[in-house]
């Protein structure tokens, strides 16, 4: 049989779940500064790139890595105080959030709040979750009590709550986090803390409380790695083990391994480079507060959204001034906004002034 250079119609096969689910919509654009991701703008140091390469050249690459990274996974646990055990890495947590639906979502429930980190909703989709989601309060704190209801009337699941919050970088208090886990009975409860070092806040002591929750961690924002891929999550010992069972065998490559632990013996940089971006939006929040049409919203992580009177002029108009920023427009409750990162100093500047040229 010769294979159709011109196959049209649809693939014979695909679950209709999965073929409900558009592409991920992301297209990327060439302009010079790029605040779309909530990306670090800094690279890896240098100097660490270059222990991590040579520690990569002296891997055997003929071997398979360890099956579950455990070494790497017992140096996160070194770094964050937490039980190897209790240590699950994988390519980013993006990937975590697909195992975790499959832990607890197919054939059950995925709940979060709307609006939401689209990873969320996209895999409970494409998994075959049932998804509810509770709209944000309107200062974008979580509505509590309704996810409390929703917590009793449906069949068990996942929960997602991500602190600071994504898009809106809104941080709850710690007591509205603990009154969820308080009430999730058998529901896995999932802190994705993907921005917590720029809001200074840490949900680990509750995880140590609650075998059902657990903490979402990446190397892809403060850590500066996001090209190399690599999340990790941190729970019970129970909980972590039958999240184990899906990550494929060997899923951490060697050489991701070797960068990692290199960037966990010098994590100094961390510190320094998340200080400068907690400043900064200060700075950049501070100096857009007096715009007469458009509103800086104020924010815990390493990105702010700002409301304008129309957001596809005000997306058009930043990339005009080399600046790209995200759309969030088509989001519950997020009429006219753009989510925009924190980048380097000059960036910034070259926002406030963009921003500032707008109507
Ligand atoms: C960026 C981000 C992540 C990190 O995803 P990786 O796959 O680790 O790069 C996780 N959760 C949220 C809410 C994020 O914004």
């Amino acid at each position: 049989m010769t294979s159709n250079p011109s196959v049209t119609g649809a693939p014979v096969g695909v679950r209709p779940a999965v073929r409900a689910v558009p592409a991920y919509p992301f297209t990327p654009i060439q302009v010079p500064i790029k605040l779309d991701q909530n990306e670090n703008p800094y690279d890896f140091p240098a100097e660490l790139k270059a222990k991590a390469a040579e520690r990569m050249l002296a891997q055997p690459w003929n071997r398979y890595p360890d099956l579950h990274a455990d070494t790497l996974a017992a140096r996160i646990a070194k770094y964050e105080d937490w039980d190897a055990d209790g240590v699950v890495v994988t390519p980013g947590s993006n990937v975590l959030i697909k195992l975790l639906t499959e832990l607890a979502g197919i054939e059950q429930t995925v709940l979060t709040v709307d609006p939401t980190f689209s990873v969320y909703t996209l895999e409970a989709k494409m998994l075959g979750a049932r998804l509810v989601q509770v709209p944000l309060n309107e200062d974008f704190s979580m509505p509590v009590d309704r996810l409390k209801i929703e917590l009793q009337r449906q069949r068990p699941g996942v929960l997602y709550i991500t602190q600071p919050h994504a898009p809106t970088g809104h941080v709850d208090d710690l007591a509205a986090v603990r009154e969820l886990l308080e009430a999730a009975g058998e529901w896995v409860v999932v802190l994705d803390e993907a921005y917590y070092q720029y809001s200074g806040t840490d949900c680990r002591d509750l995880v140590r409380q609650y075998p059902n929750a657990l903490s979402l961690r990446t190397f892809s924002k403060a850590w500066g790695l996001a090209g190399l891929r690599a999340g990790y999550a941190l729970a019970g010992a129970d909980l972590a083990t039958q999240l184990q069972k899906l990550v494929p065998a060997f899923n951490v490559s060697i050489l991701i391994q070797s960068a990692l632990e290199v960037a966990l013996e010098n994590p100094g940089y961390v510190q320094e480079r998340v200080a400068e971006a907690v400043a900064e939006r200060g700075r950049v929040l501070a100096a857009l507060e007096d715009h007469p049409t458009c509103q800086a919203m104020p924010s815990r992580a390493n990105f702010f959204l700002l409301r304008t009177p129309d957001a596809e002029v005000a997306y058009r108009h930043l990339i005009d001034h080399g600046i790209v920023t995200r759309r969030q427009d088509r989001l519950t409750g997020l009429e006219g906004c753009l989510r925009v990162g924190i980048g380097t100093p000059a960036e910034n500047d070259a926002l406030i002034e963009a921003v500032r040229a707008l109507k």
